[in-house]
């Protein structure tokens, strides 16, 4: 059974419709497939639907915008209640901080000398919810600046590149609350892929866990192995749950084809058991 619990469609910054997505996880050989869209679950529905038509099975999730010690860390969230006040009120107030970054990336990249408008990457985000630095990447790409996506962010959106402006993330503790709160199972995505090992600690984790935490994706690109083993290892110890996913962005990002990394069938199944008890003792 192949699992892959971490895509992206076009509903955030992926470039495939949610019913693309899943048509392509079939044809990827795939048995189940989560979708997790940054800070949305609009995706859903035709998810499933087109999910149900391909033969296969569809987990839904969302990839949550946090923050931890002034770094963005990515918090999934399988089988959360997108109607839950607290979860959709905060999510909303994540979506805004989205839009409302905008302007202000493209006026940085005006004063640059980029002939690049909000309409420009209005186009590209198109019926994007979640809107964000790969639209603008997007934008850039169109406007002949940088040759993909990845190059957009190593010259203008970077953290410290000159294109970029912070936005507005949940604290991750919070988010990892509110997550429980809805019923949904909290997973840390690739916690050292971004910011490096030092940017939350085992022990860090561990309080994590006490809050609420429960799984670590392990198995991504963004880790070397050395890490995966470590990541497995603060696992075990804890009793998380243990993922592999591609975090695929369709052509939107390289090297994260769909079911390039996977989740085992009982790590699987210990979520949806989990997805169950937390339903049952929701705020
Ligand atoms: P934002 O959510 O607007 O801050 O943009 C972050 C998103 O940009 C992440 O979810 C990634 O999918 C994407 N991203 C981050 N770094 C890169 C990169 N170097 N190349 C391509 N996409 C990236
Ligand atoms: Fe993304
Ligand atoms: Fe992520
Ligand atoms: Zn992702």
């Amino acid at each position: 059974m192949r699992i892959d619990l971490h895509t992206h469609s076009l509903v955030s910054d992926g470039t495939d419709t949610p019913a693309e997505l899943m048509r392509a996880a079939a044809a990827a050989g795939l048995d189940v497939i989560a979708l997790t869209d940054h800070d949305t679950s609009a995706g859903w529905a035709e998810a499933a639907a087109a999910a149900q038509e391909v033969g296969v099975r569809l987990v839904p999730g969302m990839e949550l915008s946090t923050k931890f010690r002034g770094n963005g860390h990515h918090l999934l969230a399988y089988h959360p209640d997108p109607n839950h006040p607290g979860l959709s009120d905060e999510l909303a107030r994540v979506l805004g901080g989205r839009e409302g970054r905008v302007p202000g990336m493209v006026s940085r990249l005006q004063a640059l000398g980029i002939e690049i408008t909000v309409e420009d990457v209005a186009r590209e985000a198109g019926a994007t919810v979640a809107m964000g630095r790969p639209h603008v990447a997007d934008a850039l790409v169109r406007l002949g600046v940088v040759g993909h996506r990845n190059d957009a962010f190593a010259l203008y959106l970077g953290k410290g590149r000159p294109g970029h402006i912070e936005r507005y993330a949940t604290p991750l503790v919070d988010m990892v609350r509110l997550v429980r709160a809805a019923g949904g199972v909290p997973v840390l995505a690739h916690a050292w892929g971004r910011h490096g090992q030092d940017s939350v600690s085992a022990e860090e984790i561990a309080a994590l866990a006490e809050h609420g935490l429960q799984g670590l994706e392990v198995d991504h690109q963004d880790h070397s192995p050395e890490q995966r083993e470590i990541l497995r290892g603060i696992a075990g110890d804890l009793g998380l749950v243990v993922t592999g996913s591609s975090d695929h962005h369709g052509t939107g990002k390289t090297d994260h084809d769909l079911g390039v990394h996977t989740t085992a069938p009982e790590m699987l199944a210990r979520i949806d058991q989990l997805a169950a008890l937390n339903r049952e003792q929701r705020a």
